[in-house]
């Protein structure tokens, strides 16, 4: 098909006789284009806030418009609100590529979810400033510990309810439940009651940079880069990431990640 990019390598045996080999290279090429796509993404998110604070210096230099304190004002206020803009996006491309260079080293801490919840809870009510969600959190009593990355999961705990925040309409609470499954996986889930996300983006969402609404996401602060690196994050705990949405109503997504169990003291033997 189209998609596919095979590679020809032709040469000689020993005895003489042609070898021609085809190599698949389908799946690379994907990859590089992933990469491409991903470096011109980054650098165009970063180039419009850049041309924008350029623009405003510009402006501020030219006696007239630097000379009244009230354009002054307004003017550094976008210029301070673009470079935080930047700031953020820097931060995200950062944990990113942490996130993936850590891919292959399993996190090996026995992480307690529901105080962490509870820190991260309180990080996010008090950092609101406008809007007001309030935060529900449902803990079940004795779930194991996860075996996991403190810092990635408080990351990705931020992410998803930092997201609801974004995404749920104003004055309506994000619950957020803390519970483990019949199968022995500790479940956390983020409810909102937001606008929801349509079927056919669901699949899209921790794409870098794949947004269902540019506009919003961007006036809400948004990076574009959040649910991949939620993504990023579960693989690395082997966890999985379930997206139930209802547009009109909300969105819950869930998390699943696999217990801490502690190794069991070695049974004395009695003769
Ligand atoms: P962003 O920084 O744009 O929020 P994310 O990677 O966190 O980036 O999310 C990607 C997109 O998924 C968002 O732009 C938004 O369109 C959608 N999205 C994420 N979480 C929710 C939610 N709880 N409700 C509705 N849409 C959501």
């Amino acid at each position: 098909t189209l998609d596919q990019h095979w590679e020809m390598h032709v040469g000689r045996a020993a005895g003489g006789q042609r070898i021609v080999q085809l190599v698949d290279q389908t799946g690379n090429y994907a990859a590089e284009r992933m990469r491409v796509d991903f470096v011109a993404n980054a650098s165009h998110e970063l180039r419009t806030p850049l041309a924008s604070i350029l623009g405003y210096i510009e402006t501020l230099g030219d006696e007239k418009a630097g000379a009244d304190p009230e354009v002054r004002a307004r003017f550094l206020k976008i210029m301070f609100d673009e470079a935080r803009r930047m700031q953020r996006l820097v931060e995200d491309l950062i944990s990113l590529s942490r996130i993936e260079a850590e891919k292959y080293r399993l996190p090996d801490r026995a992480v307690d979810l529901a105080a962490l919840i509870g820190e991260v809870r309180s990080e996010l009510f008090d950092a609101q400033d406008v809007r007001s969600n309030d935060i529900v959190a449902t803990l079940e009593s004795a779930v194991p510990p996860v075996i996991g990355d403190r810092a990635q999961l408080s990351q990705m705990l931020h992410n998803l309810i930092g997201n609801a925040m974004k995404y749920g309409r104003a004055n309506t609470p994000v619950a957020v439940k803390l519970w483990r499954d019949p199968a022995g996986m500790v479940r956390i889930s983020v409810t909102d009651e937001g606008e929801g996300i349509a079927p056919e983006h669901v699949p899209r969402l921790t794409e870098r940079f794949y947004r269902v609404d540019p506009g919003r996401s961007r006036a809400a602060g948004g990076t574009g880069l959040g649910l991949a690196i939620v993504k990023h994050i579960v693989e690395r705990h082997r966890g999985r990431l379930d997206v139930a949405s209802i547009v009109g109503t909300g969105t819950t997504i869930t998390v699943m990640l696999p217990a801490h169990i502690p190794a069991q003291a070695d049974p004395v033997i009695k003769r």
